[in-house]
């Protein structure tokens, strides 16, 4: 039987790279596809030698073209943390509108099945702790975090029309903070953050008092709902994240622990409309998917810091390597 064919935007980044990884392991085509502003070829580079394996360098805010069939799309190209969508606003807004107008396009036209990467960012600075799909969240649109947390409740609101008025098969993954080998060591979000201040032997920067809390999911538990989602009949939103919430103050004193660092955490001002609290509530995925995460933070942070330890110096020494100058277009 001729494989099933996938795209996967975002192909070159943090979660793109491993859901090529779970769908080769899987025997399925695939087609990767990245710009690669924030997105690295060195996450994916092991899948080119590969004959069911395919990249194409493009961006998918402009017309997208893919030959031959195609039964399954995967939007997860953006990029996705709060200070890449500071330096690249207008790309973060572009692709979670005109680049989901052409993914939806492509897929009705190939009669493809579509799952969008959404986030927990759509419910903003929620009053309500857990998050359950239902609450609508409490967002500032014109925010520092605007241009994601807005991108992407368009992409939701657009992706419903399509499945209401076209038909067209469609999933939301509402994604939690997400971490594991891969992640940018300097994308600016927390995890990153402390282990490479700790492997550079800096402070911890704290921002705020550090009482806002989150909760963090390893990526193999991540990986494994979004699969389980994708071949579901569920068109709704889906929360998948782990619910084990902790304050950021305590994350930085786990990882002095983890790392064994003498540094220790300080204090910097806490960002524009930074989420006091957040969590995911998972009813939903355990009741439809019997998905619930496996990993313990202890397990996934040792992991993660390993792999960040045995990164190129090179990488571990710069904070900046990317030029976002002539993005914002
Ligand atoms: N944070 C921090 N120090 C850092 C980076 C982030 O204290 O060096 C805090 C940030 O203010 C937020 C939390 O850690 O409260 C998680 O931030 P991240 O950027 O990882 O993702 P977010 O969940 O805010 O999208």
């Amino acid at each position: 039987m001729a494989r099933k064919r996938i795209l996967i935007t975002g192909a070159a980044g943090f979660l793109g790279s491993h859901l090529c990884d779970r769908f080769i392991k899987e025997d399925f085509h695939v087609i990767a596809m990245d710009n690669l502003i924030t997105g690295d070829l060195r996450n994916i580079e092991h899948l080119f030698p590969l004959e069911n394996f395919e990249f194409y360098n493009h961006d998918v805010s402009k017309f997208v073209h893919v030959s031959g069939e195609l039964d399954y799309i995967l939007h997860f190209a953006s990029p996705a943390s709060p200070i890449d969508y500071l330096k690249i606003p207008i790309q973060t807004l572009k692709v979670g509108s005109l680049g989901i107008h052409n993914l939806l396009g492509l897929a009705k036209d190939k009669k493809a099945r579509i799952l969008i990467a959404s986030t927990s960012e759509v419910y903003g600075d929620p009053n309500v702790n857990p998050q359950p799909e239902e609450y609508w969240g409490n967002v500032n649109p014109v925010g520092p975090r605007g241009v994601y947390d807005e991108a992407k409740r368009f992409q939701e609101a657009i992706t419903m029309a399509y499945h209401t008025f076209h038909g067209l098969e469609t999933r939301i993954v509402r994604i939690f903070n997400t971490y594991g080998p891969r992640m940018r060591l300097n994308d600016g979000r927390v995890l990153p953050a402390f282990i490479g201040q700790a492997i550079r032997g800096e402070d911890l920067t704290v921002f705020g008092d550090g009482s806002q809390t989150r909760a963090f999911c390893y990526v193999d538990d991540l990986i494994e709902g979004i699969y389980r989602l994708l071949f579901s009949d569920y068109a709704y939103p889906v929360n998948i994240g782990n619910p084990d919430e902790i304050t950021i103050r305590e994350f930085g004193e786990e990882i002095i622990k983890l790392t064994g660092t003498k540094q220790q955490l300080i204090t910097k001002p806490l960002p524009t409309d930074d989420p006091k609290q957040r969590r995911p509530d998972i009813t939903k995925a355990k009741e439809l998917l019997g998905w619930e995460p496996k990993v313990s933070r202890a397990e996934g942070l040792k992991i993660t810091y390993d792999y960040f330890k045995s990164l190129p110096q090179d990488l571990i020494e710069k904070i900046e390597h990317k030029d976002f100058s002539t993005y914002n277009k």
